[in-house]
């Protein structure tokens, strides 16, 4: 995929159509997820309902029950970093915009404030005479110049 890309729907009834599928497919999700989280909460309660603790799991109980959290993990942050959702606000009925760098989707709001931000830190570079900076500015820097 591209460093950046954006999607942009601007007509109404498109964007109502679009975020009624990513509605769904969140929910499908959202099921997937309940079903990974039910299968390994279910290995801490004992047949007669009491708690069970982890450190009475036997070596292959403990592999699959961390196995099955893996599996959800994985599945909420590839939801998380899908076009479903904003990475940084969470709202899923907006425009997106692709950010390679950092493997993710921005509605255009917050990639909007990204990149503002990115240009007011290039314009205050730009004016500073200091050819070193802190390892935070420079960390900060390295961020906002992907939105550029
Ligand atoms: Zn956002």
């Amino acid at each position: 995929m591209k460093d950046k890309r954006a999607i942009i729907i601007k007509g109404p009834q498109f964007q109502s159509v679009r975020d009624a599928l990513r509605d769904i497919l969140f929910q499908a999700t959202r099921l997937e997820k309940r079903k990974f989280r039910t299968k390994w909460r279910s290995f801490l309660v004992n047949v007669d309902g009491s708690r069970r603790s982890i450190n009475d799991f036997a070596p292959d109980e403990l592999d699959q029950f961390r196995q099955l959290q893996g599996q959800e993990n994985k599945l909420v942050d590839l939801v998380n970093r899908s076009i479903l959702k904003c990475i940084t606000c969470g709202r899923g009925n907006r425009n997106m915009v692709y950010n390679k760098a950092y493997d993710a989707w921005y509605c255009t709001v917050c990639y909007g404030l990204g990149l503002d931000h990115a240009q007011e830190l290039r314009q205050e570079r730009k004016k500073c005479r200091k050819k070193t900076v802190s390892f935070e500015r420079k960390t900060i820097e390295d961020h906002s110049k992907t939105f550029l």
